[in-house]
């Protein structure tokens, strides 16, 4: 059995496709680099329009098979911006009406957890998801994937892409805020803001920005930015290990290509007698293998949506979703 993915819920169009085994026979993906500013979601939308028929075209070919052996097409239902995930969703329902083929909604949170269990060997981890617009602690218990810690303002991502942004430095900033980190050499003083298992990052952001217009050093400041914002992605994620007892945890989403972050949580995880569990890099990031995969897993466990129920939902939470494939 194939399934073919579309993700599109913000700056990546992707199309993967998939077997029954996870096996990823084709992952590829097209991004939106914004000059400057930040993404404006009515152009991301415009360039997913463009790229989204030649990736599917692109994805049948790497993966060897014909759009007709496919017999499942899924795609990112939320959450995401509006017009990208209206996109996606389009091409998604004139691509299984063509083939004649169901089609699946997909939740993207939930997407990045099943790819790591799929592919790493993980069978029930707590996932921490870092990405640009997203941030949260998931792991499953009674038939949903539950939210255990989350962002109260903005993605982690988003936060390190501001600070690039206000600083001078290209989008994304957050490779850039790495290497600059590794010159750091004084850990200055930002507020840490753990509450509960929730985190917040817009108070470190301004002040981050208000001791860059003070004159701090660079390096110092990219330094204190991860040593301040990471630790508390890891304490909360510590937290809800100890929580529900679970010594699994998984990396997800583009923040975790961060070495700095994947060696604090290992030690983390380590210190716990747990393991920690990395996708490869491009399942970490947004992609249409994790959308298929997750498509595949619910159309085998009897989801069969009817169209109305494959709307896109902007604010799709992971909660909301009920896991029948486990
Ligand atoms: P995603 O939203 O999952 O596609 O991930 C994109 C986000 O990952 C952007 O906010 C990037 O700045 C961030 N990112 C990518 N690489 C790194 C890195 N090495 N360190 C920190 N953040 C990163
Ligand atoms: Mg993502």
């Amino acid at each position: 059995m194939l399934s073919l993915g579309i993700e599109g819920t913000a700056h990546t169009v992707g199309v993967g496709i998939v077997d029954e085994s996870c096996r990823v026979l084709a992952n590829v993906s097209a991004t939106v680099r914004p000059e400057t500013g930040g993404i404006h979601p009515r152009e991301a939308a415009n360039h997913h329009a463009e790229r989204v028929v030649p990736l599917v075209q692109e994805a049948a070919a790497k993966a060897g098979v014909r759009l007709a052996d496919v017999d499942v097409v899924a795609f990112s239902q939320g959450p995401g911006l509006g017009p990208c995930l209206r996109t996606v969703a389009t091409a998604a329902r004139a691509l299984a009406l063509a083939l004649g083929k169901p089609l699946v909604g997909v939740n993207h949170c939930v997407a990045h957890l099943e790819i790591g269990r799929g592919r790493c060997g993980c069978d029930d981890p707590v996932l921490l998801y870092a990405s640009g617009g997203n941030t949260q602690i998931i792991a499953y218990a009674a038939g949903r994937y539950r939210v255990f810690g989350e962002t109260l303002d903005i993605g982690i991502g988003n936060m390190l892409d501001k600070f690039g942004r206000e600083v001078g430095m290209p989008f994304p900033a957050g490779p850039l805020i790495e290497k600059e980190a590794k010159g750091g050499r004084e850990l200055l003083a930002l507020p840490y803001s753990v509450k509960g298992m929730d985190v917040a990052f817009s108070g470190l952001l301004t002040a981050a920005l208000q001791l860059h217009r003070q004159g701090a050093r660079m390096e110092d400041l990219c330094f204190s930015i991860q040593e301040t914002a990471f630790a508390m992605l890891t304490e909360a994620t510590e937290r809800a290990m100890a929580h529900i007892d679970n010594d699994q945890v998984l990396l997800g989403g583009g923040v975790v290509r961060n070495q700095r972050l994947r060696s604090m949580v290992g030690r983390m995880a380590e210190d716990r007698g747990a393991r920690m569990f990395v996708p490869e890099g491009e399942l970490c990031v947004d992609n249409g293998a994790m959308i298929a995969w997750t498509g595949l897993l619910q159309f085998k466990s009897g989801h069969r949506p009817a169209i109305e129920e494959t709307l896109i939902d902007q604010r799709y939470r992971t909660d909301a979703v009920q896991v029948t494939w486990r």
